[in-house]
């Protein structure tokens, strides 16, 4: 059996969805690897080191499992064949075309985001792979653009406070964000609306902000809050952000517009100087004066809305991405190393979105 790595065609897109690392591990169990030309050029992984590691350079797109870290175009689309595999962030929540235009071509389509989030399937789970790298560059890009540190400085010149960090929606990326601002030296607090996250907060040396809001959902997601609930939240955040110099929002409902928790009076309410990161400008934004994929200056507050960080971290991002598909790859293979998915499976049943029904 054969995995086809295919060069991404997306704006600003650096990310490969197999590094030559993993080259070696997928021949070692019985599945070629042939890699389209320049495939991993923008994360810094030329052909050659694919060869070395054992690779074919040529038709990836003609493999039995099309290995991708962006939905397909349709043009791309347009490439694949009924039978084939395709694995990647194919976006089954918001891509409803995408996914009809992979189903009529007779697709056997995998989306990551739809692998379950099980103690057993972590090790797969590409959405926390890639909202680890966003949490970490969401802080670098704060202090990038900050006015001020980040850490207390004690110098003959005289003494700095350190920054005052408040992180919206602690899951994955939120963590990280407070982990990577701790480290920096700020003062960070997170805050969510599921309350079992305190003491993971907690656990990175930051403060936790209870608001008194439980909107603990399904499978260990947020629900959307009622309006009432949300005007009570936005009321109690737009106090409590007045005193911090860099917020790093992150808060996703899956399926669902993201949650408005920064308002415009909240944004007139901090100091000059302050930095606001939405993480969540694909779907909206977090802050009211947020412009996806933008750096705006708005009352004197900076408002980064930085679209796909990740891609802005190749390598390392490529390499996490790679443990991830080849670890569901393996998941994929039978005993006589066919690709053969069970879907009593229930990792597989749920990653496939799109499959050719049979009949029992
Ligand atoms: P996410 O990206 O869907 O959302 C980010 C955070 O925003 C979440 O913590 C959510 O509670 C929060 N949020 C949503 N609405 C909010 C609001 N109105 N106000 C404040 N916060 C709000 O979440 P995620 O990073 O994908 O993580 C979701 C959960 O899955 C977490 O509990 C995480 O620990 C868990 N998880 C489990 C596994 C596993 O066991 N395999 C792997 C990864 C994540």
């Amino acid at each position: 059996p054969t995995v086809g790595v295919v060069r991404e065609t997306n704006d600003g897109e650096r990310r490969v969805a197999l590094v030559p690392k993993m080259v070696a591990s997928l021949i070692g169990k019985g599945v070629d690897v042939i890699v389209e030309s320049g495939a991993g050029l923008a994360a810094l992984m030329p052909d050659e080191l694919y060869k070395e590691a054992g690779a074919t350079i040529g038709d990836a797109w003609s493999a039995d499992v099309v290995l991708k870290v962006a939905a397909p175009s349709a043009d791309e689309t347009a490439r694949l064949r009924a039978g084939q595999k395709l694995i990647g962030f194919l976006a089954p929540r918001t891509n409803e075309s995408g996914i009809a235009a992979l189903a009529a071509a007779g697709v056997e389509a995998y989306a990551v985001e739809a692998i379950p989030r099980i103690s057993r399937a972590q090790v797969m789970d590409a959405l926390s792979s890639q909202a680890n790298v966003a949490g970490y560059k969401a802080v670098i890009v704060a202090a990038s653009e900050s006015t001020r540190y980040f850490p207390m400085l004690t110098t003959a010149a005289g003494t700095v406070k350190p920054a005052t960090v408040l992180v919206l929606g602690v899951g994955v990326a939120g963590l990280q964000a407070l982990a990577t601002a701790k480290r920096l030296g700020g003062r960070v607090t997170g805050y969510d609306v599921r309350p079992e996250v305190a003491d993971q907060v907690r656990s990175v040396g930051a403060q936790w902000l209870d608001l008194g809001i439980d909107a603990a959902g399904e499978g260990g997601y947020a629900r959307q809050l009622t309006e009432a609930e949300q005007a009570q939240q936005q009321q109690a955040l737009e106090n409590a952000i007045k005193s911090f110099d860099v917020v790093i929002t992150t808060a996703l409902v899956p399926g669902r517009p993201a949650p408005r928790l920064v308002t415009a009076a909240a944004v007139e309410g901090m100091k000059p100087g302050s930095v606001i990161v939405d993480l969540a400008g694909e779907t909206g934004g977090n802050c009211e004066l947020t412009e996806p994929g933008q750096v705006a200056v708005k009352h004197g507050v900076t408002i980064c809305s930085p679209l796909n960080l990740p891609a802005t971290m190749p390598e390392h991002s490529s390499e996490l991405y790679s443990k991830n598909l080849y670890a569901l790859i393996e998941l994929m293979l039978d005993e006589n190393g066919a690709f053969a998915p069970d879907f009593d499976d229930e990792v597989l049943a749920a990653a496939c979105v799109t499959r050719k029904e049979t009949t029992a």
